[in-house]
């Protein structure tokens, strides 16, 4: 209403897993600012540049869904139509197609940026009612190698720490992130840290010079896929100089003989020639490490995005293990979530091979519970894990997938070997896209389209980067017909003829998910949305028979998640599996963000101020690399991969390491060609355990155009 308390405007940015609280007013327009939460947790009233212009995204219309609409067949245009005929008629190809293929034939597409309502009642509906177990989500492309690191370290896909943890830690490693332009105002934290404490040690390993090495006391520059190396490397250092906590892997931890043999396998200098660094560089991190009270681990894509997107996890949260860093002030791994609601998302199941609150897909006594749980058949929930993000549109080029139902994503910049992608949707029997924007590129495959409500249209909530659980609220009406994503979910599985739907609204469906986690490690069946809106961010568990205030650390008293409930120390050799470079394509192409734009730009690319800081795709590329090719800055090149090409300007920086290229994620086609959509190039390997592409390493050719 218009007389909104401060409390009811208060709501949760939707870009990075930083979790940003926002207060939002509004005109009597239904136009809406927004300035930063000065009584929220994480950012006390601070904003980056994307949070701080949000209202300019969420006020201009002009380009959104405003109804539902369909094609008979492909070759005929869309049709708008009412939201009855669009879910009956996609009920019914759903339902023939089921019939005749069986369930596996169908899939959804969905996003980190679902809210944690949209994605629970996603997940029942294809797990518990359609009975396959085909939903993936694009957090596959971002943290599922973070998943699996945690799950075979800790027992359990979580993250241990606090952001307060960051004022009180003396050393921050950031392994191949750049929190600075990524993660802002968590960033933000860490720079007001370092001036209060100039003894604070900021290690960063990436091989760019990015805006976040400014901070650094060492960068190391390594030569990407080296990160395990490094590791191992500094984890060899920690053990000759006794920087090791003997009693805490006694009594805590598996596998330390195996690492420490790993470790000695290779001598220092080897490592820093393989990494190409200095080794007394290694030997200053491994210092730093050695001889801080309080060491957190921070990472992001340049460890998860790899095909061994796993085992650098792994490699990285071992140094806290050895160290004894975990699960005390200002200590643990910190991975950095790329999206807001990655984490909610896995928390109800949303990835094809997760059951709700962190149970296993292949324990029946899981599969078990849910079912119970959803009043379902024993034996519904199928055992066999469902196609992941990349194997749905290899699926859909076999044949095997029939229709994919994309939700909140646009897979056609975002996935890697994005044409091979491309085909796949072209052969796909049935699209349905459901969306906030009429630019998405995937509305040229959908048979059906369906109109979303965007952020402050709709209510819910996420889990934010360091377990913080937070609310976004509903404040502005969402544009024509256009309706909250779980409300479509719901009215489609009432179409489908399913029980179980009936919510009243999304408090009715965060309180069944909150209720399905009781009892388990993630319990927060204390916590609902009166809370969530008083405290702004809670971090699980909450569970509601204790007096419960959040759990700002977990492990305080280590006992961890696996079964003997000690922490696995896991060992393997340091080899990337990469592509190889051959003479054709001898550079590394690197991918990731910029600072002002958001994934596929659909929201900050319409606002001209976030469009100023850098207005159009790029090559970064060093001017040694650059000469040998007769490029001089700013010309036109082509780049090009065994999968495809691109063709933009050239940028010369000597913040790049020789032999890489840079390359930002954000662009795709404009008018009639895709040659600014990196993913033309990327590589379609995958991490064997995480299913992670690997965006961070793909051989490239660059020449002049
Ligand atoms: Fe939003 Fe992330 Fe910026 Fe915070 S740091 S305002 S959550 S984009």
């Amino acid at each position: 209403t218009e007389n909104n308390t401060f409390a009811n405007n208060t709501t949760t940015c939707c870009y990075c897993g930083v979790g940003c609280g926002i207060v939002l007013s509004k005109d009597n327009q239904e136009r809406i600012t927004v300035e930063g939460d000065k009584n929220h947790p994480v950012n006390k009233g601070m904003l980056c540049s994307k949070g701080m212009n949000l209202h300019y995204t969420a006020n201009d219309k002009s380009d959104r869904l405003l109804y539902p609409a369909m094609r008979y067949n492909k070759n005929m245009p869309l049709q708008q139509v009412s939201w009855g005929k669009a879910l009956e008629r996609t009920a019914m190809v759903f339902k023939a197609l089921i019939a005749k293929h069986g369930p596996d034939s169908v899939a959804f597409y969905a996003s980190g940026q679902c809210l944690t309502e949209e994605y629970y009642v996603v997940n029942k509906l294809i797990k518990g009612f359609i009975g396959s177990n085909n939903i993936d989500t694009n957090s596959r492309l971002c943290m599922s190698s973070a998943v699996v690191g945690y799950k075979m370290s800790l027992g359990e896909d979580t993250v241990p720490i606090s952001y307060d943890d960051i004022e009180i830690a003396d050393c921050i490693f950031v392994a191949g992130a750049n929190p600075a332009w990524c993660h802002p105002i968590l960033w933000r934290r860490v720079e007001a840290a370092k001036e209060k404490n100039p003894d604070l040690k900021i290690i960063v390993s990436d091989p760019r010079r990015t805006q976040t090495c400014s901070l650094a006391d060492v960068h190391l520059q390594l030569n990407p896929g080296t990160d395990i190396t490094l590791h191992h490397a500094i984890g060899r250092c920690l053990i000759e100089d006794g920087h090791i906590d003997l009693d805490f892997i006694a009594k805590s931890t598996n596998g330390f003989e195996k690492y420490q043999s790993t470790v000695f396998e290779t001598s220092l200098k080897d490592a820093a020639d393989i990494c190409g660094i200095e080794e007394s560089d290694i030997r200053l991190a491994a210092s730093f490490i050695g001889n801080a009270n309080g060491f957190i681990t921070m990472w992001t894509m340049g460890l998860n995005q790899s095909v061994v997107g796993t085992n650098k996890n792994l490699s990285l949260i071992n140094l806290n293990l050895i160290t004894g860093h975990i699960g005390k002030p200002g200590s643990g791994p910190f991975s950095l979530t790329g999206q807001p609601n990655a984490m909610g998302g896995r928390e109800v199941g949303g990835l094809s091979n997760l059951l709700p609150a962190h149970r296993n897909l292949n324990n029946e006594s899981h599969r078990n519970e849910v079912e119970k749980f959803w009043q379902i058949p024993l034996g519904t929930i199928q055992p066999k894990p469902g196609l992941t993000a990349t194997e749905m549109f290899d699926e859909l080029n076999t044949g095997k997938l029939k229709a994919i139902w994309i939700l909140c994503t646009n897979p056609l910049i975002s996935l890697p070997d994005v044409r091979k992608a491309e085909e796949g949707l072209k052969k796909a029997k049935f699209v349905v896209v459901q969306d906030i924007s009429n630019t998405v590129e995937t509305l040229k495959y959908a048979d059906v389209v369906l109109p979303a409500a965007a952020w402050a249209e709709k209510e819910g909530t996420m889990t934010n980067a360091g377990r913080y659980i937070s609310y976004l609220s509903k404040v502005i009406q969402a544009p024509g017909e256009a309706l909250p994503d779980a409300e479509i979910i719901c009215r489609f599985a009432h179409k489908m003829g399913f029980e179980g739907f009936d919510f009243k609204n999304a408090a009715a469906i965060y309180d069944e998910h909150a209720a399905l986690t009781e009892g388990t490690n993630i319990d927060i069946s204390g916590l609902n949305y009166e809370i969530l809106k008083e405290k702004r961010a809670v971090q699980w568990p909450y569970p509601k028979q204790e007096k419960a205030f959040g759990t700002a650390r977990l492990f305080e008293d280590h006992q961890f998640f696996t079964v003997d409930k000690k922490a696995n120390i896991i060992s393997f050799d340091g080899q990337n599996q990469s592509e190889p470079l051959t003479p054709a394509h001898p550079l590394i192409l690197t991918t990731g963000r910029i600072r002002d734009q958001w994934h596929t730009r659909s929201k900050t690319g319409k606002v001209n101020k976030l469009n100023q800081h850098i207005s159009e795709s790029f090559l970064e590329i060093h001017p040694a690399d650059a000469e040998k090719r007769n490029i001089k800055d700013n010309d036109v090149v082509e780049m090009n991969s065994l999968r495809g090409n691109v063709r933009l300007k050239a940028k010369f920086s000597t913040d790049i390491k020789p032999g890489v290229v840079f390359m930002p994620m954000h662009w795709g086609k404009i008018l009639k060609s895709d040659l600014n959509r990196v993913n033309n190039l990327t590589s379609n390997l995958v991490d064997p355990q995480s299913k992670e592409p690997d965006f961070k390493f793909t051989a490239v050719e660059v020449k002049l155009y």
